[in-house]
């Protein structure tokens, strides 16, 4: 298994743990969002809570319209390595923070071109500040209000955003007609990981309860969770939500994926430590579920392996566990055709998005190298960690 057969690029030389994003499928990705706004001149931000790997930025800037920011810092690296770097292509930088902190709001206002609030309070607080921003410097900031459906069909609770008592967005019931003066825009996040059946039906509801003020208003932000780059999304369905919407009400139509932009692009190289035995088989790896992959316990979900089998459909089944000392950070059990070794390289899958951007230095761990591949340049490793990025989070 050393000798690596499924990946087309030489990773003999890679430092393991290696996160590793690929160029050209990252590329193929973008080629079909782009299909997406060549087809309905919608705008599609890179929503940087799942992927925020700048070295790529350049290249999806010839795609897509700009980037979506959960914070400052977020908006901060969107507008220096996106915005900032191509003042030709009229790129945008986006916020949505659902408690904006005032001592943060200058500088959110100076990188930003457009806000989305999440309540009317915070509309209330900031909107003078806005208005005199905008007087003092001569820039346009568009403001936009999140609302909630109250409708998702999203499973997983801790990523449903539109569920009971869930913080984000205005409801029906305390939207507040009155207060609309000076938003520009509308903005809905209702999905996650979702097919354009989801979209759709979650739109049938958003124009139920709300499309009446759409039609004062110049944009709808679609929110994120769109799949767009999995393999069965419906992409007609798509096009046709983006432009019904568009005709109707005479919107501009944002979509701020993160995850599609980055599906399926990357992997994570580990090699095996150690093996050891209680009961079953155990793989001591040299990547931690908790520190490098912690949506593996979150969310929760398994991640895929290449030439491996659920436990006991191959012959050599394995418990994988990480090197940290919490008793559960552990990634799974996995079969394989052959007995593993010590040294043997093992390759997890779809590992650009929500991995590299949520690792941690819990314990201790070193965090994994970040690599590309690139045609021009091959394998490549971009970014190395060491002791002071553990150290310098600490005092
Ligand atoms: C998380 C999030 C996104 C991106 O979601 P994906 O599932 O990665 O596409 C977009 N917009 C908002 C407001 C979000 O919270």
């Amino acid at each position: 298994m050393s000798k690596n057969k499924y990946l087309d690029m030489d990773i003999t030389n890679l430092p393991t743990p290696a996160f590793i994003v690929d160029e050209r499928l990252l590329k193929r990705n973008l080629e079909t969002l782009k299909s997406v706004i060549d087809r309905t001149g919608c705008k599609i931000l890179l929503a940087q809570k799942g992927f925020s790997m700048f070295y790529f930025y350049p290249l999806i800037s010839e795609y897509l319209n700009g980037t979506t920011a959960s914070s400052l810092f977020e908006a901060r690296l969107g507008y220096e390595e996106m915005e900032l770097k191509n003042p030709n292509k009229k790129l945008e930088t986006h916020i949505f923070n659902p408690s904006y902190r005032e001592d943060e709001f200058d500088e959110i206002m100076e990188i930003t071109n457009h806000i989305v609030f999440n309540s009317f309070n915070q509309w209330k607080k900031f909107k003078s500040r806005v208005k005199e921003f905008e007087e003092k410097n001569g820039k346009k900031i568009s403001c936009g209000l999140r609302l909630n459906p109250e409708f998702s069909e999203v499973e997983t609770e801790i990523y449903n955003p539109a569920g009971r008592f869930s913080r984000f967005g205005v409801t029906l019931e305390n939207f507040k007609e009155n207060e609309l003066e000076g938003l520009d825009g509308f903005h809905f996040h209702a999905l996650c990981e979702q097919n354009s059946d989801a979209l759709e039906n979650v739109l049938r509801i958003f124009e139920e309860k709300f499309g009446k003020y759409l039609y004062n208003m110049k944009w709808l932000n679609f929110g994120g969770g769109h799949h767009i780059t999995r393999e069965d999304y419906d992409i007609e369905k798509l096009v046709k939500c983006i432009n019904y919407i568009k005709e109707k009400y005479d919107v501009e139509v944002y979509l701020e994926p993160g995850e599609a932009v980055a599906l399926n692009t990357g992997f994570l190289v580990s090699e095996v430590l150690d093996i050891t035995k209680n009961e079953m088989d155990i793989l001591l790896m040299d990547t931690s579920a908790s520190c490098h992959m912690p949506d593996v316990i979150e969310m929760p979900y398994r991640p895929f392996i290449f030439g491996s089998g659920m436990p006991n459909d191959k012959k050599y089944t394995y418990r994988l566990g990480g090197p940290t000392c919490l008793a559960g950070d552990v990634i799974g059990d996995y079969s394989f055709d052959e007995p593993v070794k010590v040294g043997d390289k093992l390759i997890f899958t779809d590992m650009a998005h929500y991995s590299m951007v949520k690792t941690n230095t819990f314990n201790g761990i070193n965090l994994p190298v970040i690599a590309v591949y690139t045609e021009k340049g091959g394998v490549e490793v971009i970014r190395k960690f060491g002791y002071e990025d553990f150290r310098n989070r600490l005092s």
